[in-house]
């Protein structure tokens, strides 16, 4: 680790320089077919020359100016983001913790419109949020809240991909007002709820006049199918939020509203410097363009499907292999026993993977790979996890 940067990653000894599709060069130049896309973010891949071209060109135009004056690319973005997703309107941010702090916002004003004054959000065990002091009360992970007291009050986790106890929940709790949730949670490794649970959320979150928000930061963008994983359920969230893939590695961030949570933030009660900046807004507007003309979403269902079927059948005769489970371009391979290690095997096979909870293999790989680099990944990681 550099001695002048914070150690709060336990990153790897390898500095990439360079990038393109799905491959990176290192400083050796060595190069590594890349697995994880920067956790999701680099949908398109690397240095995507068409990505490229609309940020040069937005910065050679104008990169900012301020939410004081009205934002042009930011209309556009927030337009085609309402038009794919059906929702009403959007407040920019920087990264996926500031659009859910965004959400938890707006479900504090939507209690204090219903006259709750001590609100409760629930979110779900083992569910990532992020690292702000609020995302991370939110999250469902002990280890993430170490150390941080006092933690903001209003939190409160119910068991992931169960109804009946969200249900006992709304008996119990009569101050919920809102539930904040993953369709797929990532950071816990790939845990995909039953097919109507999203659908069986809604109806519980209507019944009791709660806010549906859905966590769409790692699953948004055509990862897993379409272009929000909840898409897939065909019900409308009151709150979205968006960001990882939305730039392809410009920071940005989304958090959008509809029916009961629009118009609960107001001018004054919330804001960013930088979000929604001509520069953010340029580069998520070609993402969205090139995700849409390339039918990136139907693709990823396509290669995913492809590449976990090619993992059944290397892997059926792994007792260690718990479970392979998959939805587009998330994929998670839950293994019996830890396997942090394989992260650094892979690196010596020149491949980037991430495991997830300590023993569940995550690919995230860019939705613009071949069917070729698909087959590479698959045959890399199930010979690594069949010698593990
Ligand atoms: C990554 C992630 C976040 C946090 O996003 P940051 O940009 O790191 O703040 C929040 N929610 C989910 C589901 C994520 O995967």
């Amino acid at each position: 680790m550099h001695h002048h940067i914070m150690p709060t990653y336990a990153s790897m000894p390898v500095r990439f320089l360079k990038g393109e599709g799905a491959w990176l060069w290192d400083e050796n130049g060595n190069k590594y077919l890349d697995a994880l896309s920067g956790i999701a973010v680099c949908g398109l891949g690397h240095a995507h020359p068409e990505v490229a071209s609309a940020i040069s060109d937005q910065a050679h135009t104008l990169m900012h100016t301020s939410n004081l004056y009205y934002i042009d690319k930011q209309e556009k973005l927030a337009d085609k983001l309402c038009e794919l997703t059906g929702m009403n309107d959007v407040f920019f941010a920087n990264s996926g913790a500031e659009a859910n702090e965004a959400a938890i916002k707006i479900a504090r004003r939507f209690a204090h419109s219903k006259n709750i004054q001590n609100p409760i959000i629930v979110t779900m065990d083992k569910s990532f949020h992020g690292r702000t002091l609020a995302t991370l009360t939110a999250t469902g992970n002990l280890a993430i809240k170490e150390g941080f007291s006092p933690l903001p009050e209003g939190f409160y986790h119910a068991p992931y991909n169960d109804i009946n106890a969200l249900d006992t929940l709304s008996k119990q709790l009569p101050n919920i007002v809102a539930v904040l949730v993953e369709p797929i949670q990532g950071e816990s490794g790939v845990n995909i709820p039953s097919a109507d649970y999203l659908n069986k959320l809604s109806d519980l979150c209507e019944k009791n006049d709660w806010l549906l928000m859905l966590d769409e930061v790692q699953t948004g963008v055509g990862r897993t199918g379409s272009f929000l994983a909840s898409q897939q359920n065909g019900i409308q969230a009151d709150v979205v939020t968006m960001a990882k893939a939305l730039g392809n590695g410009v920071p940005i961030g989304a958090c959008l509203t509809s029916k009961k949570a629009t118009g609960l933030l107001t001018a004054g009660s919330h804001g960013s410097t930088f979000g929604g900046n001509p520069l953010a807004c340029a580069a998520a507007l070609k993402v969205i363009e090139i995700v849409e003309r390339d039918q990136l979403a139907s693709r990823a269902t396509q290669l995913g499907t492809q590449m976990a079927e090619a993992f059944k059948l290397n892997l059926k005769h792994c007792e260690h292999v718990v479970e392979i489970r998959q939805k587009g371009l998330m994929i998670g391979i839950e293994l019996s026993t830890p396997c942090l290690d394989l992260v650094n095997k892979a690196l010596e096979k020149k491949l980037l993977i991430n495991v997830a909870a300590g023993n569940t293999v995550r690919l995230l790989p860019p939705l613009t790979i071949s069917d070729d680099e698909a087959a590479q990944i698959t045959t890399l990681v199930s010979d690594l996890i069949i010698a593990h």
